[in-house]
């Protein structure tokens, strides 16, 4: 079989996304699944919607085209504020987008008028982690205006916490959303379709909250493909872990010294490389370097270590392991290292059904 290969367990994916829908659910929230990682991959899409989410969200409009163009007909968002220079694309493939500017909603509004649609907007907050976001004594004034532009529609408000400055979504952030939504609300004089609280990193609070106010959805994506939340990286029960494997093919197995010779300076890539001091390590090449993924995400087989990386290879010490040109080896993958694999030309996706 053709390598390096993302191997997807599409029934892991689906597992995921169903035990954490039916988690939320009987808190009053509702899941989007958040394809962004896998390219808009349909297979995956199929295993989130399986899952029983309500939706997907992507970050870019040519993934959610991807979707589309699969035949999808479930509710799309493009999570990432529109390009000026992609409204038109966004409005017909998207029914909504998280949208931070004023300018944005003109533009959208314009194009969802000139296509004859009316199209959604969840107006993003800044609650401290300072990457998307319109402050939050602004979003109510902000929120009035939508609706005067036509092909336009306030759907609700969202903010997105832990991605750039790693704040925590806490009581006292969802609190304040909680607070915003009513104040808008007010505002606006009509009802809000959608609170989101956030991503994967929202859900420890979410899960165990005393009250979750007016949150009523969130975007995940990392913890449905991967199991994990996004703070501590922790696994979250009941959650699979072994939904997604990165495979490479051996291109040299020999015994090595332990310490290289000659003069030492940089290598391709800065520092070089940790070996043993002394003494042979069983050393082997796969085919996989940081143009495939993230090597620094990898998480190679038992008794088997990474002891260095280029743009081509991967150099392991595979210890005890009997290990001849051709094999093949098996890595788990952090949520930068999927990322990585599934954007690279050089990997082929292979997704697997049967079990779904
Ligand atoms: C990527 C992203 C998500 C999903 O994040 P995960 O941590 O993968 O759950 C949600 N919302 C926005 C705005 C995003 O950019």
């Amino acid at each position: 079989m053709t390598a390096p290969r993302l191997e997807i367990d599409l029934a892991a994916v689906a597992h995921n996304a169903r035990s954490l829908v039916d988690r939320l659910a009987p808190r009053g929230i509702r899941v989007t699944g958040v394809s962004k990682a896998l390219l808009g991959a349909p297979g995956v899409a199929g295993a989130l919607l399986s899952g029983g989410v309500l939706g997907l969200g992507d970050s870019r409009v040519e993934n959610l085209e991807r979707l589309r163009a699969g035949g999808l007909r479930d509710p799309l968002t493009l999570i990432r504020s529109p390009m000026l220079s992609q409204v038109a694309r966004t409005v017909r493939v998207a029914g909504s987008s998280l949208v931070t500017e004023a300018v944005v909603l003109d533009a959208l509004g314009v194009a969802a008028t000139r296509q004859g649609l009316v199209h959604a907007v969840v107006l993003m907050v800044e609650l401290g982690d300072l990457r998307e976001g319109v402050p939050a004594d602004e979003v109510a004034d902000l929120a009035r205006t939508v609706e005067h532009r036509t092909g336009l529609r306030l759907a609700g408000i969202g903010t997105n916490l832990a991605c750039h400055s790693g704040v925590v979504p806490d009581q006292h952030s969802m609190d304040e959303l909680s607070r915003l939504a009513e104040k808008v609300e007010a505002a606006c004089g009509h009802p809000l379709t959608i609170v989101s609280g956030g991503n994967s990193a929202t859900i420890d609070w979410a899960l165990s909250t005393a009250d979750v106010g007016r949150i009523d959805e969130l975007r995940l994506g990392e913890a449905i493909l991967l199991g994990t939340e996004p703070l501590h990286r922790r696994v979250l029960d009941g959650l699979r872990t072994d939904a997604f494997t990165l495979v490479a093919e051996v291109i040299e197995a020999r015994p090595k010294p332990a310490q290289p010779w000659g003069e030492i300076a940089q290598s391709a890539f800065g520092a070089p490389p940790r070996r043993p001091a002394s003494g042979t390590v069983n050393q082997v090449i796969v085919a996989l370097g940081r143009q495939d993924t993230d090597p620094d995400g990898l998480s190679p087989p038992d008794g088997v270590t990474v002891l260095g990386t280029s743009s081509d290879h991967l150099v392991l010490d595979v210890g005890d392991h009997d290990v001849c040109v051709g094999d093949e080896i098996s890595f788990g993958l952090d949520y930068g290292a999927l990322v990585r694999a599934a954007t690279s030309p050089f990997v082929t996706s292979v997704e697997h059904t049967a079990a779904l």
